[in-house]
């Protein structure tokens, strides 16, 4: 290879490593075995004229200024506040529960008391985990919890994680907020914005350099294998020296010779109709629905002024390499960590192998942490 450094992946942490390398002056080659740029933030425009995004719903949010400016800085943006919903019991709530949920829900002599001792309980707070909520002395106050547990969290995380309702512990809910006001909005961060026109032109910005090229369809695992002594890469059987950001997973890199990584994948059911409007807001879940945990309806994520609604009703199951299910969500247990930390030792041994990314880093990470990680790893390149 002619180039300077090879990425492996073409989603958003290959591309930013991409373009930085590339502003200094590094002639960078991406391979991407997908058709398309952009990872799982990909979008595009389907027979409907709808802009939908393939892998599932992405808007971006974040805590950190400076993280913000750099997304803003490829492509337009605009500020946007996602929301979303949940249907259980055939009523519509929005997610994070919040006071509309205690109105639809409970009678209105019930819903007002409830409402004033949240208030009471959590003083000068705007929300609490549900966790705590759960623990409350007060029995009312713990009800409401117990009841949005068993209609709508233990439900959905089962079918979420393919696990029996028994198997549920509480204690993942020790993130999800619940709200003591009327605000919605599902995320709560000071930073939230959508691409104007789409991911893809985002990521065609910032890939626009003359010194990135992409191969597209191109397996890197056809080509990039490790050495007997577990030290050097060889690449179309000939070791190489030059930098190789790794983002693809990492079991498979060392052939699964430790056994397979876990992971939870999705299979997505599109679907077209003819109405105006399918759904209170773009993404709403339905706890207590067969098989499917959530539908995204597109021309909602932002507001689309186009004729009839595509939407995506999302199935989660295992993933499996050999039935073309992709890896999303890592399966993160005591033991999958510790077999991910083997595949990191090893990766370790070959010096000029840099993984990076949802899928090389075993990790769950928004866009915004993905973006930070990317920027973490350019930091610490010796190059
Ligand atoms: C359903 C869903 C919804 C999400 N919603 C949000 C959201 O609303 N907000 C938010 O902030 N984040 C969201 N995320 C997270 C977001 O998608 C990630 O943070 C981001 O895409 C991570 O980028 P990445 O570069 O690490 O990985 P990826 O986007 O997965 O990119 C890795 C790329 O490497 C390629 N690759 C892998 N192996 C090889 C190989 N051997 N050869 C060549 N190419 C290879 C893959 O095809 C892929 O394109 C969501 C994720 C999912 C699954």
């Amino acid at each position: 290879m002619d180039k300077d450094v090879l990425i492996v992946g073409c989603g958003l942490c290959g591309s930013v490593i991409a373009r930085e390398l590339a502003e200094k002056g590094l002639q960078v080659q991406i391979w991407e075995r997908r058709n398309h740029i952009g990872g799982n933030m990909y979008d595009y425009t389907d027979e409907h004229g709808i802009l939908v995004q393939k892998y599932g719903p992405h808007a971006f949010h974040t805590k950190e200024k400076y993280l913000c400016e750099y997304i803003c800085h490829y492509g337009e943006w605009h500020p946007y506040k996602l929301t979303c919903g949940a249907m259980f019991d055939n009523k519509y709530t929005p997610t994070p529960f919040n006071f509309t949920t205690i109105d639809t829900f409970y009678p209105k002599e019930s819903a007002t008391k409830l409402k004033e001792k949240l208030l009471n309980a959590f003083e000068g707070q705007s929300t609490a985990t549900v966790l705590e909520v759960l623990q409350h002395p007060d029995p009312d106050i713990r009800g409401y919890a117990e009841f949005l547990f068993q209609k709508d969290y233990a439900p959905y995380t089962a079918k979420q994680w393919g696990i029996s309702l028994s198997e549920i512990d509480p204690s993942v809910l020790k993130r999800v907020p619940l709200r003591f006001s009327y605000d919605e909005g599902y995320f709560d961060d000071p930073y939230q914005e959508m691409p104007v026109n789409s991911f893809d032109a985002f990521f065609k910005s910032l890939l626009d350099h003359p010194n990135i090229s992409i191969k597209l369809e191109q397996d890197a695992l056809e080509f990039l294998t490790v050495s007997s002594s577990g030290t050097e890469l060889f690449l179309d059987g000939k070791s190489i020296s030059f930098p190789v950001i790794y983002t693809g997973t990492l079991d498979e890199l060392f052939g699964c010779c430790a056994g397979r990584l876990p992971y939870r994948s999705l299979r997505f059911d599109w679907k077209y109709e003819e109405k105006e409007s399918l759904q209170e807001v773009p993404v709403v879940a339905y706890p207590q629905a067969p098989g499917y945990t959530r539908i995204t309806e597109y021309k909602k994520l932002p507001y689309q002024d186009v004729r009839g609604t595509s939407y995506a009703v999302e199935y989660p199951l295992p993933y499996q390499l050999e039935q073309e299910t992709e890896p999303y969500y890592p399966v993160l247990t005591e033991e999958s960590k510790q077999q991910y930390m083997v595949y990191r030792g090893m990766a370790e041994k070959i010096p000029n192998l840099i993984p990076c990314g949802r899928l090389a880093d075993f990790q769950y990470y928004d866009m915004d942490q993905a973006l930070k990680r990317a920027l973490e790893v350019l930091d610490s390149l010796q190059i």
